[in-house]
């Protein structure tokens, strides 16, 4: 894997003690590249992330993963908040939700400054996933490319191994801080990413943890009782569970719960 250095003063030092625990997947909603990177060159912004991966499958990495880079805001996982202390930040460059298309089938979303539209630029593959969820009807999430994919599976991959993470913790920005983040959204490509790390074990705890953190993030916190996210697989995670499974079982095509670790990868794909 080639990267391309380009450090960030946008970062800060780790807290005292903490070990890296997650990995937090984003997309840029800004398809250049030099404008997603320039953005994050200042500490004035207050936002940054260790990688970037550009459409084409490069890599750049601006803040050294020993520091703290400020990609995840307000945020919860693991009953703790504050992600950006114990995670690793992956901004990948992505054009991110459509809610119409233009007169050749282009996506485009309202512009938030302007009056206009932004239209989708990259032009590989022109490919957009439909979204399931009743509220999202006419909203289309821009693929990501091959090359691209490819990329990041493998920066995934060798920082999971690496940090020692548990497989089950690398999450995205809407797991997270579900209702305020939206991204890598439904495109993004969450059942290769638990192929690339399937060989990689992972801790009976840590799979109770992020089932658990799940359940709260997609509202059945109360099930878990006052034992909350503790890691514990107790009677609370089976209800927590067994509500999440009549809930989005189907939709989703969720594993049985008796394989936990399959099940706490696919929670991944019910966005929040
Ligand atoms: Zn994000």
């Amino acid at each position: 894997m080639t990267i391309v250095e380009t450090p960030t003063p946008a970062c800060s030092a780790r807290p005292a003690g903490a070990k890296i625990t997650t990995l937090v997947m984003h997309y840029t909603a800004i398809e250049s590249r030099a404008d997603v990177v320039e953005g994050f060159m200042h500490p004035a912004n207050e936002k940054s992330a260790h990688y970037v991966v550009d459409l084409d499958g490069t890599v750049i990495r601006m803040v050294p993963e020993a520091k703290k880079a400020w990609h995840a805001g307000v945020s919860t996982w693991n009953g703790a908040d504050d992600v950006n202390r114990v995670s690793v930040g992956i901004e990948v460059v992505n054009f991110g939700w459509a809610d119409r298309t233009g007169p050749n089938g282009e996506l485009q979303r309202r512009d938030r400054v302007g009056n206009g539209f932004v239209t989708r630029t990259a032009s590989a593959p022109a490919a957009a996933v439909v979204d399931r969820r009743s509220a999202w009807a006419n909203y289309r999430w821009a693929a990501y490319p091959e090359v691209q994919t490819v990329a990041v599976l493998a920066l995934v991959r060798d920082i999971v191994r690496r940090n020692g993470i548990d497989p089950t913790f690398v999450v995205g920005h809407e797991h997270i801080a579900p209702g305020r983040k939206a991204d890598p959204g439904p495109g993004f490509p969450w059942a290769r990413v638990a192929t690339t790390l399937a060989d990689l074990p992972a801790a009976e705890a840590w799979v109770a943890r992020a089932v658990q953190s799940h359940a709260v993030r997609l509202g059945y916190g109360d099930s878990l009782g006052a034992a909350g996210v503790d890691g514990d697989w107790g009677k609370g995670t089976d209800k927590a569970v067994a509500r999440i499974v009549k809930q989005h079982g189907k939709a989703y095509a969720l594993p049985a719960a008796t394989d936990r670790r399959a099940f706490a990868e696919a929670l991944r794909r019910i966005p929040g």
